[in-house]
């Protein structure tokens, strides 16, 4: 380590490369203090700790740039995690989402950053169990004092902070036990109830006792003193989970519901829960066991969105223009159109649950009623109403909804149940309004079947394969290079990794010919299954090495759909 004194600040010579180990990096950054601050470079590659690796992947080239990336890796013996907090993929990940927390507890006031979310547990690039090892990235903004290297801080960093919180986070004898335990539990359970709705014939569960509403729409946590959910009697059923046992709640069979009640009285909230029932909530967040079905996906209306040769003619006939909508394009859609083509691309992407709320929904989507039917003849109207298609829907395609509903009761001639929400307290109220369904509306069913849809093969070339920047605005928009893709209504969306997942996943598809040009958009997402299936993360992406999560089949979708360099090359009947 004679390069202590080979301090040549800003100077060409290059500091012979010091051993490299804890100490070596110690060494090196103490000789670096004080030197341009591209001399950062030289940390590049792996470093042995005591008990781990890390390795410096990438190096800010200046202080305002995007912080450094570096992957830490502690050997499973190491980090002692017993087997079983492992063992399956779930508990993996749901380990990954307990330790990735704890570590980011513990870097709170340190220039290491990590990417921990939130209310969820995703599958995320910055925290992986792999067979016991666990492995962890993070962002490290290096610190410079103008354009030279703060070598004290550094060492902070790197050799203080960056230990510490590994051997406090990320080994099971310092951990809180219990709590990790509980975590990694909690997530099996979320999942299993999940993956026994469709046996049951169910698409959603929400149990007893949960919490529902949260304190602000930009916060995620749950309400406090909020009213509890309590199932309906007539609903209530019981679940055996592997962890917790038996759990009751309300359970909301296959077909079509409806949510009625007064405004306020509490109808998106239970909605917006259904929403985010397709993921494993935290310990704490009072929606650990709801719960949908994972095919399950929001609809709404989006008025300005692309819509890219999609067959919305179960929806829109004879258009004024003449334009064939079985085969229906537009820069700029309407209210109707946009959420007419939405529904037929989640049924396309091979969805069989579709959540719907009147708040964003169109209402000439949604309903037409005697008397409008009297004034304005069918051949002038282009539009179905989705009141005469859901019915058709559950029946030949099998697609269930649940849907907000408390302005118009036509409705009601079509539910197989309805649940009303008072003072934030579920009731069911199918028998009541099955009563009054018997006296006839004057309405006549412009729709007895839903047909089939075409099935769209999307073309390789729409999407650039030459390692576009990929970016994330939040969950509003995903940015491709020169392209922007909107998602502000892609309302499952919860995490900005997620978005940065989407664009990495449309890139690499097209790259590795999942996305051939013979495959259709539902073949497509199948095989993109499979391969997180097998490769987890890295089917998503193995070389960026920047935060991202798993996207969910239906949200990957919702993007290419809204890509407006998006090709479609032909058509499967
Ligand atoms: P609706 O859709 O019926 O008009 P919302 O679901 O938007 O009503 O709820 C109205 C308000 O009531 C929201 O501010 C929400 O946070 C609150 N809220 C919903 N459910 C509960 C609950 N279980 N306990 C307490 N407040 C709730
Ligand atoms: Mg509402």
């Amino acid at each position: 380590m004679a390069q202590r004194t080979n301090n040549n600040r800003g100077g060409r010579a290059p500091t012979p490369p010091a051993k490299r180990t804890a100490e070596g990096l110690r060494d090196q950054l103490r000789s670096m203090h004080g030197a341009s601050y591209g001399r950062y470079k030289s940390l590049s590659g792996n470093w042995a700790f005591d008990g781990f690796t890390l390795e410096v992947q990438k190096v800010q080239p200046d202080p305002y740039a995007p912080a450094s990336r570096c992957e830490v890796r502690v050997d499973a013996e190491h980090a002692g995690f017993p087997s079983d907090l492992w063992s399956n993929p779930v508990r993996a990940r749901g380990l990954a989402g307990a330790l990735v927390r704890a570590v980011h507890r513990r870097l709170r006031d340190s220039r290491l950053s990590v990417d921990a979310g939130r209310q969820q547990v995703l599958d995320r690039s910055s925290c992986q169990i792999v067979d016991g090892t666990v492995v962890l990235r993070l962002g490290i903004d290096m610190p410079g004092r103008g354009r030279s290297i703060d070598g004290k801080q550094a060492e902070q960093a790197l050799c203080r902070d960056l230990p510490d919180a590994v051997e406090q986070g990320l080994r099971w004898h310092t951990a809180d036990q219990q709590r990790v335990r509980e975590f990694v539990d909690s997530i099996e359970d979320t999942d299993a109830l999940r993956r026994q709705l469709p046996e049951r014939n169910l698409v959603a569960f929400v149990a007893d006792g949960a919490i529902l509403p949260r304190r602000s729409g930009i916060d995620d946590r749950p309400l406090q003193q909020a009213v509890p959910f309590s199932s309906p009697e007539s609903l209530r059923t019981e679940f055996d989970l592997p962890n917790r046992g038996r759990v009751s709640g309300m359970g909301i069979a296959e077909g079509i519901s409806l949510i009625v009640g007064g405004g306020f009285h509490g109808k998106s909230t239970l909605l917006r829960a259904l929403e985010h029932g397709i993921y494993d909530h935290v310990p704490g967040d009072g929606r650990e066991l709801v719960v949908c079905r994972e095919d399950t996906v929001k609809v709404r209306a989006e008025d300005g969105r692309r819509v890219n040769r999609v067959d919305v003619s179960p929806f829109v006939s004879h258009l004024p223009t003449g334009t064939d909508t079985s085969d229906f394009s537009t820069d700029n859609a309407s209210g109707s159109t946009s959420q007419a083509a939405s529904i037929v691309e989640a049924v396309e992407a091979g969805s069989k649950a579709l959540l719907l709320d009147e708040d964003t929904a169109a209402t000439n989507l949604m309903i037409r009623d005697a008397r409008m039917q009297e004034l304005v003849a069918k051949d002038s109207e282009p539009l179905t109403p989705f009141l005469d298609l859901i019915r058709p829907l559950y029946d030949r395609h099998r697609v269930s909804t649940v849907m907000v509903m408390g302005g118009s009761g036509d409705y009601m001639d079509v539910a197989d149940r309805v649940l009303m929400l008072d003072s934030y307290r579920c009731y069911e109220v199918t028998d009541r309004a099955r009563g009054l369904a018997s006296t006839p509306t004057g309405r006549h069913r412009e729709a007895d079947t839903f047909p089939d849809i075409r099935s769209r093969v999307p073309d390789p070339r729409s999407i650039d394969t030459d390692r576009p920047k990929v970016r994330s605005r939040g969950t509003d928009a995903l940015t491709l290079g020169q392209t922007t893709v909107e998602l502000r209504a892609v309302e499952q969306l919860v995490d900005p990794a997620q978005v940065t997942g989407i664009g990495l996943a449309l890139v690499n598809c097209a790259r590795s010919g999942l996305l051939d040009g013979r495959r259709t958009v539902r073949e497509v997402l199948d095989a993109f299954d499979a391969e997180v299936t097998k490769r987890g993360v890295h089917a998503v992406d193995d070389r960026y090495v920047g935060d991202f999560a798993v996207p969910r089949r239906f949200e990957l979708a919702a993007a290419l759909n809204r890509l407006r360099t998006l090709r479609v090359g032909a058509f499967r009947e």
